[in-house]
């Protein structure tokens, strides 16, 4: 039988697409999280290699495991991956989202770019070592997480909370979402990395007024109150802020692709950036977005209180800032509550880890070059952030030119090229016999 991480990971990945992992937001109905660690810590267990389960709550299981290194006085490097996926409407999908089907040179699933892909392909090098004896430079500490794709309530964060021992010593860590080329040329493909996420702020807004019948003349409307406000937060453009890791990213795509890029006119260099323009247009500036609006409950009575959740993402280091400014437009009448916050995290695109990136991508793809991102969204990086450790998006994936990657993620049809998976472990393995 060919044991080999390349010639397993496919069947690996196939069998984590059809664990039905859907996180829902709600406990009662997020159950398949525990049959996918397990499947996992089966997988390691066949080889040797021990892992714990650590539920958060009832189904909501995380994976950890140490595989120790040669150095054990070096620092050790976290590799993560989640294990839940979003919810996928079958009837909109070509083929049957938890079928991990194979056709077209593609594994198709939820969970195939975001990212049992990745969990695959870190399971299949490990399994490969533990089979051929290998031991790593330095220690390496997996972890398997519930709870991404919500909050991370019963994941990441629980973990950092109540484990925080398990990763002990990690000074690095790589995880999604990044690593993925983007084809200038057929000599020069870009490999974005991630080195830091904008933070999460979800806002409500809270208007108060005074209530009463809805055939009366009433100048005191909470719901007029709110209206308007949630009309000048969705129409306010926060100013572009170029922070140093959009700043690096701006130069070298510029160096790369000997393009101007200038980044003192970000708006006008990321135009000119094609297909990455979406990823990067919202890391130029702080964004405000009303998502929800929640007020009445009869057709004739005003109601006391109207209430609307915005959905802010604020660069690294200018959330205060950004505050202010928000509070600016809304004004000083409505009350505003914090129902949940993430601070963003950023690392400098530097050191030996970034390095061994670099030359493992260059040694599978004489025409990779990475380029360090801002991303506007939000992973478990930010949990593991908080206990120290140098976070990056790492995730490697050789891209078809004409496929749009980002649409993949959360989107219909998510699949993953095979040949993209088989490169992702060739340069996964490198990386991490020599970081
Ligand atoms: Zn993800």
């Amino acid at each position: 039988m060919d044991t080999t991480a390349e010639s397993e990971v496919t069947g690996l990945c196939r069998d984590l697409l059809r664990i039905d992992t859907t996180n829902t937001g709600d406990q009662r109905t997020t159950v398949g999280e525990r049959a996918a660690a397990e499947y996992v810590a089966e997988k390691l267990g066949e080889v040797g290699i021990e892992s714990r389960l650590l539920e958060s709550a009832p189904k909501r299981a995380n994976l950890i495991a140490r595989i120790p290194g040669a150095d054990p006085s070096r620092g050790a490097l976290l590799v993560h991956g989640h294990l839940d996926v979003v919810p996928a409407d079958a009837s909109e999908w070509s083929v049957p989202p938890f079928s991990g089907e194979e056709k077209d040179g593609y594994l198709w699933g939820r969970g195939a770019v975001d990212m049992k892909d990745f969990d695959a392909m870190v399971l299949s090098v490990v399994r490969e070592w533990k089979r051929t004896g290998y031991v790593p430079p330095r220690d390496i500490v997996l972890a398997y997480t519930a709870d991404e794709e919500a909050g991370m309530e019963y994941g990441s964060q629980w973990l950092v909370r109540n484990h925080p021992d398990e990763f002990e010593g990690c000074t690095e860590a790589i995880g999604e979402v990044g690593g993925y080329s983007y084809t200038v040329n057929d000599d020069l493909r870009l490999y974005l990395v991630q080195t830091a996420e904008k933070g999460l702020d979800w806002l409500r807004l809270h208007a108060t007024g005074r209530p009463g019948h809805g055939s009366f003349i009433h100048d005191d409307n909470a719901v007029t109150a709110l209206a308007e406000a949630v009309a000048r937060v969705g129409r306010h453009r926060f100013p572009t802020i170029v922070t140093p890791t959009v700043r690096a990213f701006l130069e070298q795509v510029s160096e790369a692709c000997e393009i101007e890029l200038d980044p003192d006119e970000p708006e006008l260099a990321v135009a000119k950036l094609g297909p990455i323009a979406n990823l990067i247009g919202a890391t130029l500036r702080n964004t405000a977005n009303p998502t929800r609006l929640e007020a009445g409950y009869k057709d004739n009575v005003i109601p006391g209180r109207a209430s609307a959740t915005i959905d802010c993402r604020t660069l690294p280091g200018h959330a205060d800032a950004f505050l202010r400014e928000l509070r600016d437009v809304i004004g000083p009448d409505l009350e505003i509550e914090h129902v949940h916050q993430q601070p963003a995290v950023e690392t400098s695109f530097d050191g030996a880890l970034v390095d061994a990136m670099g030359a493992a991508l260059r040694a599978e793809d004489p025409g990779a070059r990475t380029v360090p991102y801002l991303m506007s969204g939000g992973t478990d990086a930010k949990a593991f952030a908080t206990l120290g450790i140098r976070c990056f998006g790492f995730a490697p994936l050789r891209l078809p030119p004409d496929l749009n990657f980002s649409a993949l993620f959360h989107g219909i049809d998510e699949r993953v090229p095979v040949e993209g998976l088989k490169f992702g472990v060739r340069v996964l393995d490198r990386l991490l016999r020599n970081s």
